[in-house]
C-alpha cells in the first residue's frame, strides 16, 4: 500500500491533498465541488456534471492536449479582439476557478456574468459574494433584464449590457440548449467542456476540450503573452485554429489514446 492510498477525497482543506498525488487534479476538483455545494454555490446536480467530466479527463490523460492548447490560444485572441467580451459563470465554474476567472477577465478586459441553470436569489448572491472574495469588482447577472431568444423563460435570463449584447462569450460547462441558443444569436462562442461529443462544444466556434482547472489559467497566460500583439497577429491565430480538427483530436485521444 502506498501513502497515496491513505488520501481520501474527503479532506477538510485542499492543502491536505498532496500535489504529487497521481490523481491530484481530480481530488482537488471533487473537493472544490463538494465545498461549493456546502456553501450554496453549486447545485447538487453539479456533482453529476463533475463526475462526467472526471471520466473524460481520465481518458484524456488529465493533461492539456496540443489541440486544446491551440484552442485556448485562439480563445484568448478572440477575447482580446472583442468589443464586449463576457465570461459566463455557473455554480461549477464559481466553485472550481473563481480567482482564475477574475484573472482571465482582467487579462482580457472581459466582464463576468453569473448565469445559472438552477437560478435562485440565494445562489446568485452566494456566487457574487464568492467572486468578490476572489477579487471581482463588477459582477453581472443579477439584473437579468434581457432574455436569450428561443429558450425557456427561466434559463433565458441574462443582463442586457452583459451576455445579451456581448460579441464574444466564454461559456464553460454549459448546458447544450443554452449553448445552441447563444450560437443562434450569432455570437462568437467559446466553450470549455471535457466531452467533445456534448452539444455545447459541437456548436462552439472555439471548443476547448480540457479541464477548466487547466484551461482558464492557460488562457490567461496566452492573453498576457498576446497583450501587445497587433490585430493582424490575433486574426492570424484565430484563422489558423481549426475547430473540427480540435474536436477530432480530442475524440481520438479519448477513444484510442492517440
Ligand atoms: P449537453 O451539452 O448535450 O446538454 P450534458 O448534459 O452531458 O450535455 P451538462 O450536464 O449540461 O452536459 O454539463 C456538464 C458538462 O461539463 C459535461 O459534458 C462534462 O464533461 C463537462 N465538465 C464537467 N466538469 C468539467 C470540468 N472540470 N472541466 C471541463 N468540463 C467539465
Amino acid at each position: 500500500m502506498t501513502d497515496y492510498d491513505t488520501v481520501s477525497a474527503d479532506v477538510e482543506h485542499e492543502e491536505e491533498i498532496p500535489e504529487d498525488h497521481p490523481r491530484y487534479q481530480d481530488l482537488l476538483t471533487r473537493h472544490r465541488i463538494e465545498e461549493g455545494v456546502e456553501k450554496g454555490i453549486t447545485h447538487l446536480q453539479g456533482m453529476h456534471a463533475e463526475g462526467r467530466g472526471s471520466a473524460f479527463d481520465y481518458l484524456l490523460g488529465e493533461a492539456t492536449i496540443p489541440s486544446a492548447d491551440a484552442a485556448e490560444r485562439a480563445a484568448a485572441a478572440h477575447l482580446l479582439l472583442a468589443d464586449d467580451p463576457v465570461l459566463s459563470i455557473n455554480g461549477n465554474v464559481a466553485a472550481l476557478v473563481p480567482g482564475e476567472m477574475v484573472e482571465l477577465a482582467e487579462a482580457t478586459g472581459a466582464d463576468l456574468e453569473i448565469n445559472l441553470f438552477n437560478r435562485t436569489p440565494e445562489r446568485l448572491e452566494a456566487i457574487a459574494d464568492h467572486l468578490r472574495d476572489h477579487g471581482a469588482e463588477d459582477v453581472k447577472g443579477l439584473e437579468a433584464d434581457a432574455r436569450i431568444p428561443n429558450l425557456d423563460h427561466k434559463r433565458a435570463k441574462v443582463d442586457e449590457d452583459g451576455i445579451y449584447s456581448a460579441d464574444v462569450v466564454l461559456v464553460p460547462l454549459e448546458d447544450g440548449d443554452r449553448a445552441e441558443a447563444l450560437d443562434a444569436m450569432d455570437k462568437t462562442e467559446i466553450v470549455i467542456d471535457l466531452n467533445p461529443l456534448s452539444r455545447s462544444p459541437q456548436v462552439a466556434d472555439v471548443p476547448i476540450v480540457d479541464n477548466i482547472i487547466r484551461a482558464v489559467p492557460n488562457m490567461t497566460e496566452h492573453a498576457r503573452e498576446l497583450a501587445d500583439a497587433d490585430e493582424a497577429e490575433l486574426q492570424e491565430i484565430i484563422e489558423d485554429f481549426d475547430r473540427e480538427a480540435a474536436l477530432e483530436a480530442a475524440e481520438d485521444r479519448i477513444r484510442n489514446g492517440l
